[in-house]
């Protein structure tokens, strides 16, 4: 579903991504670890093409990241199109960016009937079960001011799920999350992946990691520097950085 080839980013002179490789196959759970300012962040907002990228291929669902591809030559897309690309994926970051006037149902249905047309009947009646997926069924007319962190959380995981995602990216969900919180955001992405999402994770949850991905890629200033199966390289890491690196989170 994702495939990266070679992505380099800079941010002015600063070299953020280094040449980048992976790829996520369809149903694939990828967590993405990696110290602070590795390009974690970076790499993901890459590839929902919230950032451009320098150099590099970048596919996901077998389209080039903002880019169509004629006789050799690259040519941007438009903003239209990129939109529709962006569509396909969604997103969770660290920070529970609900709209804090909406209930958590009109928070999920919001796009839906926006961007997709969808009517509000349909959108309400599928909301309502997304909400049911992440266990607030009860909570539908609840402000985001009135939930803990951690239901603002999976009511960010329900808005993204109801533009029915091919990939979903999320971005430290639970590191801004009082510790009693984790689980049930982390119980939610769990039924995602067992449910086939395929998913970027970025995450310093290694228990989670072990248990959850496919592959776990570890990052450190600005290329990969070690990727596998979590036995491999969180159980048995074969370079110095990634068991300097685990020997701080474990
Ligand atoms: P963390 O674990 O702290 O979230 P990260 O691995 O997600 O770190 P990034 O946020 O991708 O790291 O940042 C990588 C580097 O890129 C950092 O040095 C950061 O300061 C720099 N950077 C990120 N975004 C920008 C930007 N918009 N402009 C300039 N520099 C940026
Ligand atoms: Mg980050």
């Amino acid at each position: 579903v994702v495939q990266a080839q070679g992505i380099h980013k800079r941010f002015g002179r600063l070299e953020v991504l280094k040449g980048i490789d992976f790829e996520v196959g369809q149903g694939e759970v990828a967590c993405l670890i990696g110290p602070s300012g590795s390009g974690k962040s970076t790499l993901l907002r890459c590839i929902n093409h919230l950032e451009k990228i320098n150099a590099g291929r970048l596919y996901v669902n077998g389209q080039l990241v903002g880019y169509r591809e004629r006789g050799g030559k690259l040519y941007e897309l438009r903003d239209k199109e990129v939109a529709e690309q962006r569509r396909d994926i969604g997103m969770v970051f660290q920070r529970f960016n609900l709209f804090p006037h909406m209930t958590a149902l009109e928070n999920i249905i919001e796009a839906p009937v926006q961007v997709r047309g969808e009517s509000k009947a349909q959108a309400r009646e599928r909301g309502r079960e997304l909400l049911d997926r992440v266990g607030l069924g009860d909570k539908e007319s609840a402000y985001p001011a009135q939930l803990s962190g951690g239901q603002q959380q999976r009511v960010a995981i329900a808005r993204a799920l109801a533009m029915r995602p091919k990939l979903m990216l999320f971005d430290e969900p639970t590191s801004a999350l009082d510790p009693e919180l984790v689980g049930d955001v982390l119980g939610v992405m769990r039924q995602l992946a067992a449910d086939g999402m395929t998913m970027i994770v970025v995450t310093h949850e290694m228990q989670f990691a072990r248990e959850v991905a496919d592959k776990v890629v570890f990052m450190d200033d600005g290329v990969v520097v070690e990727q596998g199966v979590p036995e491999q390289v969180i159980a048995n890491p074969q370079h110095e950085r990634t068991r300097g690196f685990l020997s701080r989170v474990l």
